[in-house]
């Protein structure tokens, strides 16, 4: 069965198939690096990349790019206030972006920055200026003439009849509910960073990054494109106007956008206090695994109600998965093997492919993968698990993981960057007793590594290789060196 996902545009669910040949080519709109993000960014980038994991687990080649926004209204204020450059003042956030994607498991798509294309976005305002559908105002700046583009509101479903010609908004965010002709130049103002171009002096507005650097790096049309929710209006409606307006071609063919995630309820916000950056619950004593299989554990197009019960829940959720699968690489099985047990595994991974395809319901998959755990645990007990049972259970284990990404225990050391991070910053008094404590017991006892040696063992006699890699990982991220020999496997601490 195709994978199903709902298009904003169609409003509907769709089969998704790629555009040309077996390749998806997405791009997803990434941080502004202004300051750490919050919880509700990463409820985005980790819903894209459970998409993309899954895209590759369906057999897709997948070219996944994201920008990063390193010049807009606010990075420009904070930098003069500061009083040092955007690229400075970026530089750090930019940082902080990336360490953190890593600490939720968020593998690396292609990166691009604003700032390294701005040629190419005034040459593609000139463009837009010589067919008549932008203009430039008394001070250089230069906008877009929505009047000029028929599907202006096609994504958002908003009516724009009766609409202003001519009106201005030159702010990058604005008014959900007017219909301006949008910056796509600004002209620079005294003390601001600016840039000399072709078409004059001056810096992109937002919008215009996402069409320039997406169809550059993966055509004028392709398969997805993707963010939160609040982005469909402006921001993606102006990609479409820009782009398409240019090309004459449809831009993406597919809009997938991630619902806003409310905290303890609310929407977040720092003045109310409800408003957390991942290195805050870490600071707290949470584990990366746990925020991530929360963000995980409700589909992409529900409200996630982000609560420390839930996190609390999530860290349970994954010690079980641990739990269950260092017991199959370190328990007694009897010889032979169990067809209920083989059924049990080949139909788990059937439900989590079922459940992924249905729009990515990831609530379903894992509910699956539970099922398959408490099943086989209760057969455990009565010696119902056969030597040949645990090839097919571990594999459906590895096959869930390559999505959720929380079986491989790295949180010790991740964590430990965390607090690393925060001594450096000069915020000590950030750091949790709770924190304090995960990463002293971090050293994995003797007892702990044999343990995983003892998995690794059982995961290549039943030539699971994943398995064994990853508990190698594991041993490798806790500081032990793992030889494997034609003698058996060999460790030592660095
Ligand atoms: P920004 O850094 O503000 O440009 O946002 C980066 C990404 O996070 C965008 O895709 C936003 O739509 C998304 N985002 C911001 N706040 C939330 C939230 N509360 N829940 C889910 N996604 C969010
Ligand atoms: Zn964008």
């Amino acid at each position: 069965m195709a994978l199903r996902l709902y298009n904003t545009m169609s409003s509907r669910i769709e089969e998704f198939h790629p555009l040309r040949d077996n390749e998806v080519r997405m791009y997803a709109c990434g941080p502004t690096v202004y300051d750490y993000g919050h919880i509700g960014n990463f409820r985005t980038f980790v819903a894209v990349d459970l998409l993309r994991r899954f895209l590759r687990q369906s057999g897709y080649k997948v070219r996944h790019v994201m920008n990063i926004t390193d010049v807009d209204d606010k990075i420009i204020r904070n930098a003069a206030r500061d009083g040092v450059s955007v690229q400075q003042y970026t530089a750090k956030y930019e940082k902080a972006f990336l360490e953190d994607a890593a600490l939720v498991g968020i593998e690396q798509p292609t990166l691009v920055r604003a700032t390294e294309h701005i040629p190419e976005m005034a040459d593609f305002v000139a463009k837009l200026a010589e067919k008549g559908v932008a203009y430039r105002t008394d001070d250089g700046s230069y906008y877009f003439r929505i009047a000029k583009f028929p599907g202006y509101g096609k994504l958002s479903k908003k009516d724009f009849q009766g609409m202003l010609d001519g009106a201005r908004v030159d702010v990058d965010e604005y008014d959900k509910d007017s219909a301006r002709d949008f910056a796509l130049w600004k002209s620079p103002k005294p003390g601001e960073a600016s840039w000399d171009t072709a078409i004059g002096p001056g810096r992109p507005g937002w919008h215009l990054e996402c069409s320039v650097m997406s169809m550059q790096e993966l055509g004028e049309s392709f398969d997805l494109h993707a963010g939160g929710e609040d982005l469909v209006f402006p921001h993606h409606e102006n990609e479409i106007a820009q782009s398409e307006s240019l090309t004459g071609k449809p831009f993406a063919h597919f809009w997938f956008h991630a619902r806003f995630l409310l905290l303890e309820g609310e929407k977040m916000s720092k003045s109310l206090g409800n408003f957390f950056t991942l290195r805050d619950l870490v600071l707290k004593g949470h584990k990366p695994s746990s925020i991530r299989y929360l963000l995980s554990s409700v589909p992409y197009r529900n409200q996630l109600n982000f609560t420390f019960d839930g996190l609390k829940q999530a860290a349970v959720s994954v010690e079980r998965l641990r739990n269950f699968r260092l017991r199959l690489g370190t328990g007694y099985f009897p010889a032979g093997a169990n067809p209920a047990m083989q059924s049990l595994a080949a139909e788990t991974v059937a439900r989590m492919t079922a459940a992924l395809d249905d729009d990515l319901n990831t609530a379903q998959a894992q509910a699956a993968i539970f099922e398959m755990v408490r099943q086989a645990n209760a057969a455990f007990d009565t010696g119902g698990v056969k030597k040949d049972d645990l090839a097919p259970l571990l594999a459906a284990l590895a096959k869930f993981d390559e999505i959720f990404a929380v079986l491989v225990d790295d949180d010790g050391p991740k964590m430990k960057l965390v607090m690393n991070w925060a001594l450096a910053e000069g915020r000590d008094k950030e750091i949790s007793e709770a924190l304090r404590e995960a990463v002293q017991s971090e050293r994995l006892s003797d007892a702990d590594i044999e343990n995983k040696i003892a998995g690794m063992k059982a995961a290549r006699n039943a030539r699971d290789f994943k398995t064994s890699d990853a508990l190698r990982a594991e041993l490798s991220a806790a500081g032990i060196i793992v030889e494997i020999t034609r003698d058996g496997i060999r460790w030592r601490r660095k």
